[in-house]
């Protein structure tokens, strides 16, 4: 496997960082507190140190932000898709800089660092469409000369905390409808994508200035853990939308809950697909080795458990074995690979671990889970698994390149094991048979936020809600409706006659 010069990585990042208008820090790697390191998992070299925020620079981000909204949320909402629509522009002006900086640091493969900076832009678009949709309703009121109605207001500061696999594309979702809602934004990205996050700060913040917007509408605080914490236990805050494992929801949910703030999760996901004897086969091992083996099996939409009717259970393995035979793994630069690294020796090592467990239940490694190359970085060949039931190693989320096979006799037992798992996000199902399609969406079929027919489970468009139910969290991102969770209801009633006719005809006064 030939990777790329280090000092060529760095240079790289630096360089579409420049042209974003972000400037590094100067900093020392051993001088000082310590820096924060962003790291590429192409080859494990270091890109950059960077100061983390400290707990006055968070204070100091969330009074800004809180200062802005006082006056962005008087801002019309049109005038505000404004804001949004210059971002769309420069990011498209520089989809191909920030791509660079996707693949950088995260590690995705050229072509799916351009699709995540297009979500971008295809998200800004629909939020600047929607500053003009921010739609109330008016209702019947069972009083004559009253009128009944909700309105929507911006809600306050959203803090964004987002994980590394999606590194720009949850922040957009987040930012895009935060800002049309009224709502200014401290995100604190992954420790491990720190520069594709001040790259978009520093276009947003450009957008602001060009379109008039107040400052401090928007904020990035880096580092770990703590300085997420920080964000979440600030009584400013008033939206907490967080996307990472559900280890990390389990934190943040019940802190934010303590001082009664509004929290959207979006977490780890176990999708699977049902493969039915009647589905097309060809279709169906294309959508299956994209879901299963893209960006490394590090999406959290990723395909991590395959059902396949007993009769065709066999064949289908095979064909897929025999797909992912097929695939390049590499560096994510080279045009002809496929799989670009796993985002940390952490990584691998859980991959590697949850294969020994697999193989301890009684699975039998198909293909794949072979390590290629040595050093700092770590890229896999994807495995495929056969198991003889659902393990609890099969239940749970490994965030790596293995896809579990299991058999079933009866559609009842496929949709008992696609729900046997504690988390909710996506689903799929294989089949050309209208009555098992419409089974599986049915109010009894995948329990499922997502829930797709002759279609991988990874690879969601912007237009629809993002998310999942049970342990994935519960929250709604991007499309549809999900604009709801960065505002405020009020329900609203006035009385335009000169009676006071009391609401369920109570009686009161001499
Ligand atoms: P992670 O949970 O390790 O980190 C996610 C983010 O949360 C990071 O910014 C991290 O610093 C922060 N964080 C961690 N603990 C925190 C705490 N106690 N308080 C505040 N902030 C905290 O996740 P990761 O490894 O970056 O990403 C992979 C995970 O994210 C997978 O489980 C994947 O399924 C999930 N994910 C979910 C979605 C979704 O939309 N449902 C999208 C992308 C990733």
């Amino acid at each position: 496997m030939t990777l790329p010069g280090t000092s060529t990585l760095a240079a790289r990042a630096i360089a579409a960082l420049g042209r974003c208008g972000a400037t590094l820090p100067t900093i020392a790697g051993d001088a000082g507190p310590v820096p924060l390191t962003a790291r590429t998992p192409i080859d494990g070299s270091v890109l950059a140190f960077l100061h983390p925020s400290t707990s006055a620079d968070v204070e100091a981000a969330v009074a800004g932000a809180h200062d802005a909204f006082l006056t962005w949320r008087t801002v019309p909402a049109p005038k505000r898709g404004s804001l949004v629509r210059r971002l769309g522009e420069l990011l498209s002006e520089h989809k191909s800089d920030l791509a660079d900086l996707v693949t950088l640091e995260a590690g995705k493969i050229r072509s799916e660092a351009l699709g995540e900076v297009q979500e971008m832009i295809d998200i800004c678009e629909f939020a600047a469409g929607l500053s003009r949709q921010l739609y109330g309703r008016t209702m019947g009121s069972e009083r004559p000369g009253h009128r009944l109605s909700e309105t929507w207001h911006p809600l306050g500061v959203v803090a964004v905390i987002s994980a590394f696999n999606f590194p720009v594309a949850v922040w957009s979702w987040n930012t895009a409808l935060a800002l049309v809602c009224g709502d200014p934004v401290v995100w604190k990205p992954s420790e491990t994508t720190p520069l594709t996050a001040m790259a978009c700060d520093a276009l947003l913040r450009r957008a602001a200035t060009e379109t008039g917007a107040p400052d401090g509408l928007h904020h990035v605080v880096l580092g770990t853990a703590v300085v997420g914490e920080q964000l979440v236990d600030n009584p400013r805050v008033a939206l907490v939308s967080a996307t990472g494992s559900v280890r990390m929801g389990r934190a943040v949910a019940p802190r934010v809950a303590a001082r009664f703030g509004r929290c959207l999760l979006e977490l780890g996901g176990n999708n699977a697909a049902i493969v039915t004897a009647s589905a097309d086969l060809d279709l169906a091992v294309r959508g299956i080795v994209f879901a299963a083996a893209g960006t490394a099996g590090q999406r959290c939409t990723t395909l991590r458990r395959l059902i396949v009717h007993r009769s065709i259970v066999d064949d289908v393995t095979d064909r897929i074995a025999g797909a992912y035979r097929q695939l390049t793994v590499g560096s994510p630069f080279d045009d002809s690979v496929l799989v670009g690294p796993l985002i940390s020796g952490k990584a691998y090592h859980a991959m590697h671990a949850a294969l020994d467990t697999a193989r301890a239940d009684g699975g039998v490694l198909v293909t794949g889970g072979q390590r290629v190359g040595s050093g700092e970085s770590f890229y896999v060949t994807p495995a495929v698994v056969r198991m003889p039931e659902q393990t609890a190693i099969v239940r749970a989320e490994t965030f790596a390149p293995i896809l579990y096979v299991l058999a079933y006799d009866t559609f009842d037992e496929a949709i008992a094991l696609h729900n046997g798992v504690p988390q909710g996000l996506s689903s799929a199902i294989f089949t050309t048979d209208q009555r098992e399609a419409e089974r599986f969406l049915a109010a009894d079929g995948s329990d499922c936020g997502i829930a797709n027919v002759n279609i991988g489970t990874s690879g969601a468009e912007i237009g629809g809600a993002f998310g999942g139910e049970k342990e994935t969290g519960g929250g709604r991102e991007s499309g549809s409706d999900a604009w709801k969770s960065y505002m405020r209801r009020a329900t609203n009633t006035v009385n335009y006659s000169v009676e006071l006719p009391l609401a369920q005809g109570v009686e009161f006064g001499p």
